[in-house]
């Protein structure tokens, strides 16, 4: 039986290193504050929303929705964001995506100051990234899986790292993080010849595909690291939620591996969090 990576014992460590933080910044006068941009009301928005305030509320951080309907035209829009990216009082933001279709998102983003962008929503924040500049926030999902390694002691250096998926919110920033630790990192996607074969080459083997059950028995060998970043309404269980693996397939065979849910996912607002009280800082520095 493989050891479960659940995404509890992170964030709880991560929690109280991070209450000793905020009363640290609370006592110089400072009170790191998430900003959270939302136009309309999708469920999985308002659901993350929830967990972030939530979060935030546990750490004593304040957080503030700024909240649009649905039918915004863009040069609102455009001035709304202005203004929450130049309240002093919020340190980090964090605007859900996609925006409606009639709204220029790709302008939007770089409405948001990059030194507040805690999500890697911005071509800035990307670019420091890229180049490894430790005053860029990675995206959350692809920092908890790296918190998630660090927790659990999981040795990255030197390590064959398969990401399957090359998306710019998860699969590619995390294969810079892999690498920035140097882990030998391969990254596949759609048109990987081979799939299950280079999935099997690796010592950690992380899915972020976005299909249900798609990484199966025969992708994996015994000792491998796995985790799962992927959340699909699980096609046997309706109603219910599984990941990008297969994990009565996979669990019996492989060495460690994160369970969906109660895996990464619960591990990215206490990321946001962490992020949101590092830009305070930074602005403050
Ligand atoms: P995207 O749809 O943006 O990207 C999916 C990637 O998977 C693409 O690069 C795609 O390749 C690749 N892919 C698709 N089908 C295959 C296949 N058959 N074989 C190999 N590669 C394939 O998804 P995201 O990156 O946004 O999300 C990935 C998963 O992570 C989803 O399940 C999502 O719900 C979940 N997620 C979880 C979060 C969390 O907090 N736990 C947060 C964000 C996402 P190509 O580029 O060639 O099309």
């Amino acid at each position: 039986m493989a050891e479960l990576l659940k995404g509890k014992p992170v964030a709880d460590a991560m929690k109280a290193e991070l209450i000793k933080k905020v009363e640290s910044l609370k006592s110089k006068g400072l009170a790191p504050k998430l900003g959270i941009i939302r136009v309309g009301a999708r469920p999985d928005d308002l659901f993350y929303e929830g967990g972030a305030k939530k979060t935030a509320a546990a750490l004593g951080m304040d957080s503030e929705v700024f909240e649009y309907p649905e039918d915004i035209q863009q040069p609102a829009f455009e001035e709304a964001v202005i203004k929450v990216g130049q309240m002093k009082s919020v340190h980090g933001i964090l605007m859900f995506s996609p925006l409606p279709k009639h709204l220029n998102e790709k302008k939007i983003r770089t409405l948001i100051p990059v030194e507040k962008d805690v999500d890697c929503l911005t071509t800035g924040g990307q670019a420091k990234i890229f180049t490894d500049d430790p005053t860029g926030f990675p995206p959350c999902t692809p920092t908890a899986c790296m918190d998630m390694l660090h927790h659990f002691d999981i040795p990255i250096k030197g390590k064959k790292c398969v990401v399957v998926g090359r998306s710019l919110v998860v699969g590619k920033p995390l294969a810079m993080l892999l690498l920035r630790e140097h882990g030998t990192v391969t990254i596949c996607h759609s048109r990987t010849e081979n799939l299950p074969e280079v999935c099997k080459n690796a010592d950690i083997l992380i899915a972020a595909v976005g299909k249900a059950k798609m990484i199966k028995g025969n992708f994996v060998k015994p000792g491998q690291i796995v985790i799962d970043v992927g959340i699909n309404p699980d096609p046997q269980n309706p109603g219910k939620y599984c990941g990008d693996v297969d994990f009565a397939e996979v669990e019996p065979v492989v060495q460690k591996i994160s369970p969906v849910p109660a895996g990464v996912g619960s591990v990215t607002t206490w990321v946001l969090c962490k992020q949101t009280i590092m830009a305070c800082e930074m602005q403050n520095s």
